[in-house]
């Protein structure tokens, strides 16, 4: 016999159809999550966790096309969609500079666990657009969300796959690709969510991801997975981070730092956060120039990641001084990171889990969409917090039945979800 000789680091992928180069060659991320799937699952032994794994093998549909936009040339585009039992697809609509085909999968498959995490009745999606979202003004943002929602046209409905909004794109490209696509007509669904609330909009929708965050970890504090009364360092002050920040704040949590991409402002004591929102909204910035990544070193409990991905690496790891960590970002860890963490026993409340409110609030507006019956705001509201308390508390339950971190029990959970004999609707 001979020996099989050394494991090559990666193995070369066959090219997928329409991927281009540089998505081929560099290892998929959306196989680091799989590979973490697959060894909870393994070291498990459940076979309905096994082979729901195995069903995130591929994706359902991997989509890249070109725009053509005046004055910026030509951008590529990308839609990944992971079905599942015939329902809809649903993830939001990035412009981001490093958008990529292999991204956007590892985006999109981190929604199917999501959508099936919180028991919504959705497939996983992401999509996303490859430009530098600062230099856009509001004419070219309108271009690019109308010239998206051309190129995927035969995709998006509200039956099929039903775009949200992500990083740099909000209310107002959604109503441009709803408009684009005019295919909320006669419809009883929405074809988008995170509209304006003038055009079926949830004014829920905006702070949902947020407030889910602040949600989910109150309610992790009460079944003793969590630390009560922390000192909370947010990084990020977008939508999500800003309205984390301010429900921590009202329930009384100390917000002793917050940064955005150019600046931080911090205060042992605790900042006033409705100062620090009307800063950000006058200036630009949460505080003075200075360096925003300085964050991740904050002396606090908890460290909120509502940012971006993959600003964990190791190095940043070894740096925290925060005893838990928040994924209000999709994907805010990289796998080094993550290695960086349990060996220094920090835990961390997944993506999944953390930032579900927000598409948990799309789906209120889905079925809201265009009903004269639909319950109102407040009604839907008191919905939105069942679902999330029951997510979280199913996540905790099998934490403290299995003796698993709160990460791997979430993903756990979400495996049992994907399996149709297993899966429980938190909605009806
Ligand atoms: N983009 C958000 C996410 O990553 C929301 C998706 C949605 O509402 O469909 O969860």
């Amino acid at each position: 016999l001979t020996s099989p000789g050394p494991v090559p680091p990666f193995q070369v992928r066959p090219k997928p159809p329409g991927a281009m180069m540089f998505d081929w060659l560099t290892p998929a991320p959306a196989d680091e999550v799989r590979k973490r799937l697959t060894r909870l699952a393994r070291a498990d032994g459940a076979r309905g966790r096994i082979l729901a794994s195995e069903r995130l093998a591929r994706p359902t549909q991997q989509l890249e096309r070109t725009l053509e936009i005046k004055g910026l040339g030509q951008l590529p585009a990308f839609r990944v969609r992971f079905e599942q039992g015939g329902n809809p697809t649903k993830g939001g609509v990035r412009f981001a500079p490093d958008a990529s085909l292999a991204e956007a999968e590892r985006l999109s498959l981190l929604m199917t666990l999501k959508c099936a995490l919180a028991g919504l009745p959705f497939g996983g999606a992401k999509g996303a657009v490859r430009v530098e979202a600062r230099q856009l003004d509001q004419d070219q943002r309108e271009e690019i969300a109308r010239a998206y929602a051309h190129a995927f046209a035969d995709v998006i409905g509200p039956e099929t796959d039903v775009p949200a909004p992500d990083i740099a794109t909000g209310p107002f490209e959604m109503d441009v690709i709803r408009r684009t696509l005019n295919a909320d007509k006669g419809r009883s669904r929405a074809p988008v969510t995170g509209l304006p609330p003038e055009t079926g909009g949830l004014a829920l929708r905006e702070g949902a991801t947020g407030l889910g965050g602040w949600r989910v970890y109150q309610r992790l504090c009460e079944s003793g997975h969590c630390k009560a009364h922390p000192r909370i360092a947010v990084q990020g002050f977008g939508s999500a981070g800003s309205a984390f920040a301010r429900a921590a704040n009202q329930a009384g949590a100390v917000i002793v730092a917050v940064s955005d991409s150019r600046s931080m402002a911090a205060n042992r004591g605790g900042l006033d956060i409705d100062a620090v929102t009307e800063r950000k909204r006058e200036t630009g910035k949460v505080g003075e120039d200075g360096d925003p990544g300085a964050i991740v070193e904050t002396d606090c409990d908890v460290l909120v990641l509502a940012a971006s991905g993959d600003v964990i690496d190791a190095a940043a790891a070894r740096k925290l001084r925060a005893e838990r960590l928040i994924e209000l970002a999709n994907a805010p860890v990289t796998r080094k990171g993550y290695e960086a963490l349990d060996a220094r026993g920090i835990e961390s409340v997944p993506d999944i889990l953390a930032n579900a409110g927000g598409v948990a609030a799309s789906y209120f507006e889905w079925r809201a969409f265009g009903e004269p019956d639909a319950p109102d705001e407040s009604a839907l509201k008191a919905q939105w917090k069942q679902v999330m308390d029951k997510a979280a508390d199913a996540v905790s339950a099998l934490a403290s039945r299995t003796g698993q971190p709160v990460h791997a029990a979430a993903l756990l959970f979400a495996l049992d979800q994907l399996d149709p004999d297993t899966r429980q609707l938190a909605v009806s």
